[in-house]
């Protein structure tokens, strides 16, 4: 930690230059769901807390549907109210859809149906992320965090154990720790030539997506709850964040996404900013519900985003949420995971620095914690995108209530470990879809191609900037900054 020389002499004239750093006892990077859970538990436990973000907030960002394990946390850090709708705009989240591109198969879950934990959390929500993300933010900086706007991480200057330094574009920064909240921009995991990707072919993903407005938002689980829509060549989700808006996102393999604009004529005449609406012309569902929409006229896109960063912590540092691993949004777990993940880093790093738990053993288990919490997920996940899963998924019920298991891991309920009841289900499930795979155990659901589709024209229209219908209170706001 930076600490001026100790000296006898009065304090320094005015005139005579401060020290230019900045010094804190946990330097985190970053002020997303997972740096500000951090930020917030460390700075309620009396620490001072700095952090560093790129970024001026509110800012975009994808990932905007939460799952109910995300709710129990929200409740045990004390953040309900400030997450209750009147406080965020957002849409209630019971249950999923997911359905064929076509709509010809579907399958809808309840939360509430799956085999979840005594009291556990059977509803979520849905939310623009800018104010989502601002909420939590300001939560950690009403706890006594220091924010600093628009101080981008360059370097890495020096990270040991009680001795961190970081340069930024808001100066230099000095202290005993640091977390690396920074999500996809992986800062440490990068500076540490750590950041690999996975070896499974079926997570190399790209993403499409945007907020499109009078999207027909009724669905076969009730109006307004998501839907996600599968495909052979991926998936596309909607999500609907507010009275108004629905956000609508596709997702395709890297090589299908490269192979369908190079075959694209004219030649070059279908960038990424195009993909999105390429995808829903070409999916009878989604151009039925956007029919009447208006559409972002350019689609966001996201690449490139699977890998870990393992081991996810080290001398002087911990790896938390996407800048420790991403693993695939398709359960909407990254928000989750990022807060989890944080949380449990925080805790350890709180009896690092008073001395009551060594930095070896808190790596040791924090280590430990990630690999355990994410497992299950990444099971599922590598389970999803093989065809037999979705045979036997969109088949709704299975034998010795095995789909019960699968929507107690869909709500989240994976930690400290799932149930029993959900664990020996889980394995039979996953020996079906091995079965299936080989023998058909339920009837094979015929597959729907993008690639192969004859395109609806295109119907959704570009927006035009549309009046605010819902406040948004302070969360707009720029958030008050360390400066
Ligand atoms: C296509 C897609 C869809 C998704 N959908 C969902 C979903 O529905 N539900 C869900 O739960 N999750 C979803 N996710 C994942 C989710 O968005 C992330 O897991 C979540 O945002 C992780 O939070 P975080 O705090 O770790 O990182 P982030 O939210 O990304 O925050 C990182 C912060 O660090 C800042 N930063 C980056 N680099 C630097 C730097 N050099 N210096 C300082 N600051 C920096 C950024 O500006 C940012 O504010 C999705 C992801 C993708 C790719």
């Amino acid at each position: 930690m930076f600490r001026p020389p100790r000296t006898n002499l009065s304090p320094l004239p005015r005139t005579v230059p401060q020290p230019t750093a900045m010094s804190y006892d946990v330097l985190i990077l970053g002020g997303g769901p997972a740096g500000a859970a951090a930020a917030l538990q460390l700075a309620r436990a009396g620490h001072r807390v700095a952090v560093l973000e790129k970024t001026a907030f509110p800012r975009f960002h994808v990932g905007e549907s939460l799952i109910p394990a995300d709710t129990d946390v929200f409740q045990r850090l004390g953040l309900a109210d400030a997450l209750a709708p009147d406080a965020l705009p957002q849409v209630r989240k019971d249950g999923v859809e997911f359905l064929s591109g076509d709509g010809a198969h579907g399958n809808r879950i309840k939360f509430a149906d799956g085999l979840n934990p005594h009291g556990a959390a059977t509803v979520s929500f849905n939310a623009e992320r800018a104010p989502l993300d601002a909420a939590l933010l300001t939560a950690a900086t009403g706890a006594g965090a220091k924010l600093f706007a628009n101080a981008r991480v360059e370097s890495i200057l020096r990270l040991t154990d009680g001795d961190v330094a970081v340069q930024t574009a808001a100066g230099l920064f000095e202290g005993r720790y640091l977390i690396d909240a920074t999500g996809q921009g992986a800062v440490i995991g990068r500076h540490l030539k750590q950041r690999r990707h996975f070896e499974h072919a079926a997570l190399r993903k790209i993403a499409y997506f945007g907020h499109f407005e009078n999207v027909d938002r009724d669905n076969a689980l009730g109006d307004d709850e998501i839907s996600m829509v599968l495909c052979d060549e991926g998936w596309f989700w909607m999500i609907p964040i507010d009275d108004r808006r629905v956000s609508i996102g596709m997702v395709l393999d890297s090589d299908v996404a490269k192979d369908v604009q190079r075959r694209a004529q004219p030649k070059g005449s279908l960038p990424n900013h195009q993909m999105l609406a390429w995808g829903i012309a070409r999916c009878p569902l989604i151009a039925q519900r956007t029919q009447n929409a208006t559409c972002p006229e350019k689609n966001h896109v996201a690449s490139d985003f699977s890998y870990t960063c393992a081991p996810y912590s080290g001398p002087g540092h911990f790896l938390v949420g996407d800048a420790a691993t991403f693993l695939d949004p398709v359960f909407s777990t990254g928000i989750f995971l990022g807060l989890e993940s944080a949380l449990d880093a925080a805790d350890r790093l709180d009896r690092v620095l008073k001395g009551t738990l060594s930095p070896a053993r808190a790596r040791a288990g924090y280590n430990a914690f990630v690999k355990r919490a994410t497992q299950h997920f990444f099971k599922l996940i590598q389970a999803f995108y093989a065809p037999a899963f979705r045979d036997l998924f969109l088949d709704g019920t299975g034998p010795l209530s095995m789909h019960r298991a699968a929507i107690t891991l869909l709500a989240g309920h994976v930690l400290p470990r799932p149930r029993l009841a959900v664990r020996w289900r889980m394995a039979a499930f996953y020996a079906c879809v091995r079965v299936q795979g080989c023998f058909p155990l339920v009837k094979r659901k015929p597959s729907y191609a993008l690639q192969t589709a004859t395109p609806t024209p295109p119907k959704p229209r570009p927006a035009r900037p549309a009046p605010r219908r819902q406040p948004l209170a302070d969360l707009r706001r720029p958030l008050p900054t360390g400066k």
